[in-house]
């Protein structure tokens, strides 16, 4: 792995790194552009601005590795409130909520975690929005593939996360294919050993290549969630390739990075969907995207040298 992006994963998981940044006033303007606001007033802002033009969203109350059942229930409870809101605004049609089980109390216990889930994806049926089970680090990968397989018995439309750099990932799309679910096919933002994930961009996206093929060529509904031109240019050849309609698969992007693109792709007449992060515990998210791009980690610099 790059040793750049490794410092920065590992100054995710620093406290005393993570004080130092918060008490910049400056760095509210990057986490700004890659984060809705810390309120569910924030996301709704942010979801009807994206609407307005055309695009969806999919909603992700920020918080990850909750340890205890307060903090478990806390999320369920966030992400209610959010779907009654975007009802009440008449958004939640078309809506997406990505849920990550750790949020939901994975790492105090299992089943408890996916009891929490299930009152999620109810919550999200009810309001008429779909719901996304993002993917966490490797070795969560078999029992998160396998809690959202069991949300599929209750709802086929609750979709499922696999990683390309991961090269386990083939043969779990494989499956995937073969069970028609709606798949969101990413790289992957976690720092992984050499062991079970390629680290080598081009293996990464030659195994993002493989995996678009599969899915573009199966029942599925394919989710490409990348800002890489090559990758979204591959999607779209083997769309026109298989005869798959532009409302049969969605690219999707995350909040600030790329906007114009988002909109250039929407007016060609592409499902452009956005992820749209919120909430206080934006720290960990907003490290991975400072490691994906040296680019972004500039412009965070450059903030925190200005202490503006
Ligand atoms: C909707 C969505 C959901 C996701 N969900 C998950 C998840 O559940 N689990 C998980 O592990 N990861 C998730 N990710 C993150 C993902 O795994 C990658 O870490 C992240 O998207 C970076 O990879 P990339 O393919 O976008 O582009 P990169 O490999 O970072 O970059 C490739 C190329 O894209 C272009 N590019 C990238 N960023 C920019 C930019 N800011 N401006 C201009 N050009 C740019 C450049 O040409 C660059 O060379 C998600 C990503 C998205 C978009």
């Amino acid at each position: 792995m790059n040793p750049l992006r490794g410092a920065i994963l590992a100054a995710a998981r620093s406290t005393r790194v993570r004080r130092g940044v918060e008490s910049v006033r400056a760095t509210r303007r990057v986490v700004d552009r890659f984060v809705a606001g810390e309120t569910a007033d924030d996301a709704l802002e942010c979801v009807h601005r994206l609407t307005g033009d055309g695009l969806l969203a999919t909603i992700d109350h920020l918080g990850e590795e909750v340890r205890d059942d307060a903090g478990a229930d806390a999320t369920v409870a966030a992400y209610a409130t959010l779907l009654e809101a975007l009802a009440t605004k008449d958004l939640a049609r078309g809506a997406d909520v990505s849920v990550k089980l750790t949020a939901l109390g994975l790492d105090v216990d299992r089943a408890a975690a996916r009891a929490r889930a299930q009152r999620v994806l109810a919550a999200a049926t009810a309001v008429g929005a779909t719901m996304t089970v993002d993917m966490e680090h490797s070795a969560l990968t078999d029992v998160t593939l396998e809690t959202a397989r069991e949300l599929r018995a209750t709802d086929p439309s609750v979709a499922t996360v696999v990683q390309a750099m991961l090269r386990r990932t083939e043969a779990d799309v494989e499956r995937l294919a073969t069970e028609g679910a709606r798949v969101r096919l990413c790289k992957g933002a976690y720092a992984e050993d050499e062991r079970v994930a390629f680290h080598r961009r081009e293996d990464v996206r030659a195994s993002y290549r493989r995996c678009l093929q599969v899915l573009m060529t199966s029942p599925c509904r394919p989710l490409v969630a990348t800002h890489d031109p090559e990758m979204v240019t591959a999607a779209m050849e083997l769309a026109t390739a298989t005869g798959r309609r532009a409302d049969e698969f969605e690219v999707q992007m995350l909040l600030g990075v790329r906007p114009d693109e988002q909109r250039r792709l929407q007016g060609l007449g592409l499902t452009v969907r956005v992820y749209v992060p919120y909430g206080t515990q934006w720290w960990g998210y907003l490290m991975r995207r400072l490691a994906e791009r040296p680019a972004n980690l500039a412009f965070f610099a450059r903030a925190v040298a200005s202490r503006g």
